[in-house]
């Protein structure tokens, strides 16, 4: 068994004017990522929106001296992005469908999804998002250490840091011996 986690491709992420933006480079991705979130969804299988949920006020979290605050949660910067949203929007409330906040990186840290996923016997996860050196990174290093088999869709995965995305795919393949596709 099978599931998407789909990271972050929200507005501050990805749109021109988004606070921690990825630019051209996450709205190159939108078609391909839209199409395999549509698969997944359309073929029953889990899909998981792993979305970062910021406090800027938190002075806790470690993330706030390290970047400008993005994904403000009760801000427009939390929507998805492009065609993404209104995919997510229509299918909501299927039982396969699943929304997870999560303050860190990885989609795992603080998050039920590792039960989710076992409670459904699924053993694989495919990823998708930005940024692919940093929470995408950090999930699929999660899902490693948990004993999942990782696929990494190329084409559905981007960065601000053109070099940090490449070598996060080398990583993702020589080290996490995730399948690339
Ligand atoms: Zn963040």
């Amino acid at each position: 068994m099978k599931a998407l986690l789909s990271i972050d491709y929200t507005e501050d992420f990805v749109a021109t004017d988004g606070a921690l933006t990825t630019g051209e480079a996450g709205q190159g991705i939108e078609e391909a990522l839209v199409e395999i979130t549509r698969n997944f969804i359309e073929n029953g299988e889990f899909v998981a929106f792993a979305i970062d949920a910021h406090d800027p006020n938190d002075q806790y979290h470690p993330e706030n001296k390290l970047f400008p605050p993005h994904n403000v949660i009760g801000t427009d910067g939390r929507h998805l992005y492009g065609k993404l949203a209104p995919l997510y929007d229509a299918n909501r409330d299927k039982e396969t469908v699943y929304w997870f906040d999560k303050r860190h990186y990885s989609a795992f840290s603080g998050t039920d999804l590792d039960i989710r996923l076992r409670e459904r016997g699924i053993t694989e996860v495919h990823i998708t998002g930005v940024c692919t050196d940093i929470c995408v990174l950090h999930t699929a290093v999660d899902a490693y250490n948990l004993g999942y088999q990782i696929v990494i869709h190329e084409k559905a995965v981007q960065s601000f840091d053109a070099q940090g995305h490449e070598w996060a795919l080398r990583h993702f393949k020589n080290t996490l011996g995730a399948v690339i596709v």
